[in-house]
């Protein structure tokens, strides 16, 4: 037998970044019977969901849903929009734009990896990995290239490797400063529906983003949304795609379908998902994952610990990265949170691996699913020997509340 639903008691308490725990409310709705993807019902449901992914992204323009992780809508961006050896400009702010940056090399594309020109005394050998997207080197690095070369600048928006956000609103600005007519390519794939994040008004050309993070499905589908910039450069674009491509699938979707059989059961989910966000106002689901994470924050402070984003006005709503004192083996801490509280938290990873961990607050947490979670921590932290300066869960508890929720936990009798 697995033991995959080994439960003695209690619930697993998931606090990665992504995937994160799927509402019961949408777990009811994808066990719904699979339908004809080519029937009259199928074409309602594709419709709907194609309507209410816009307003999650702020955008009046087509979103593209693959069924795919979030890896093949990078891919999907970049495909669409670029010919083989085009020059693109990135940014090292973490693990993910790292990956990105090596899937782009792998396509047959000319990357330049921008990365923080600063040092870190605390993380010298990654630097870059707790700060965010300096526009100002995008910014003079496009005036240089007077010839317009370069065809792309992407950047990664919430940075789930180190719990740092980037600025993408002052991207655009840099490049139109710069009047550089370079695609803004963005991964927002742990930022959307957690993080403010509004493709339209920041500029953006071509948005990734996946399902299992601030959506709160499972893993399996992915989103492009796409400008009319970009759909313009899809026209004229050489790399090879055909799975990926955008024309067959957005023409297709005027009607509510897909030219392939699509993830009909996660649509469900994503129809619900629309629903409980939407219902909830994107601007209150903004606010209180602002407000977990400063929750969060308050316990690692109260720890003595560091946060591993150097930047206040960049700290992650979705999820925080701590930083252990030398000497301490993050994944060994990790690993006695796991066995003895049963709460599973993110690994550093690439870069940072042993160096933190990262707790996840986004999606269908609530402020004692974070005590739990937070209470695991400190356990786990004097359990591996770590020296705390004070309780992370007492300033948490402070912090939660004194600071009223921002949705009511019951409707008002
Ligand atoms: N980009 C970011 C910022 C991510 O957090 C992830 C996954 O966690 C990815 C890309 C890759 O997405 P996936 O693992 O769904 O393929």
């Amino acid at each position: 037998m697995l033991t995959l639903d080994f439960h003695p008691t209690g619930r697993h308490f998931l606090q990665i970044p992504g995937p994160s725990p799927v509402p019961d409310r949408i777990l009811r709705a994808m066990s719904l019977p699979t339908i004809d993807h080519r029937g009259p019902e199928f074409g309602a449901l594709g419709l709907k969901v194609l309507a209410d992914i816009k307003q999650i992204f702020q955008t009046q323009h087509p979103v593209v849903i693959y069924p795919a992780s979030g890896t093949g809508a990078w891919e999907a961006a970049l495909t669409n929009v670029l010919s083989p050896g085009d020059h693109v400009l990135m940014y090292e702010t973490g693990h993910f734009a790292s990956l990105w940056q090596k899937m782009a090399t792998r396509l047959g594309l000319k990357t330049e990896f921008l990365s923080y020109p600063g040092k870190d005394e605390h993380l010298p050998a990654a630097a870059g990995w707790r700060h965010g997207v300096q526009a100002f080197q995008i910014e003079e690095r496009l005036k240089a290239d007077t010839q317009h070369s370069i065809r792309a600048v992407c950047v990664v928006h919430n940075e789930t490797s180190t719990g740092v956000t980037s600025n993408v609103a002052a991207v655009r600005r840099a490049i139109d400063a710069a009047r550089h007519p370079a695609l803004l390519l963005v991964d927002t794939i742990s930022g959307l529906a957690s993080a403010d994040y509004r493709h339209d008004e920041w500029g953006v050309d071509v948005t990734v983003s996946g399902s299992q993070k601030g959506l709160m499905l499972p893993p399996g589908i992915s989103f492009n949304a796409v400008s009319p910039k970009a759909l313009e450069a899809s026209k004229t674009a050489r790399l090879p795609k055909a799975f990926w491509a955008w024309d067959e699938i957005i023409e297709m979707n005027k009607t509510g379908y897909w030219p392939y059989t699509p993830n009909t059961n996660l649509l469900y989910g994503l129809s619900e998902a629309c629903d409980m966000l939407l219902g909830q106002g994107l601007d209150t689901v903004f606010a209180r994952h602002q407000r977990w994470g400063e929750g969060v924050r308050a316990a690692v402070r109260a720890w003595g610990l560091e946060i591993q984003c150097a930047d206040p006005a960049l700290y992650s709503p979705v999820l925080t990265g701590v930083m252990m004192p030398e000497g301490v083996d993050a994944d060994a801490v990790r690993k006695i949170i796991y066995d003895r509280f049963d709460c599973s938290l993110g690994t550093g990873l690439g870069k940072v691996k042993g160096r933190m961990f990262r707790i996840g607050h986004l999606g269908d947490c609530n402020d004692l699913t974070l005590m739990a979670a937070l209470s695991g921590c400190e356990m786990g932290l004097k359990l591996a020997g770590v020296n705390l300066a004070g309780s992370g869960v007492q300033a948490a508890m402070d912090h939660f509340s004194s600071h009223a929720a921002v949705v009511p936990q019951r409707k008002p009798a």
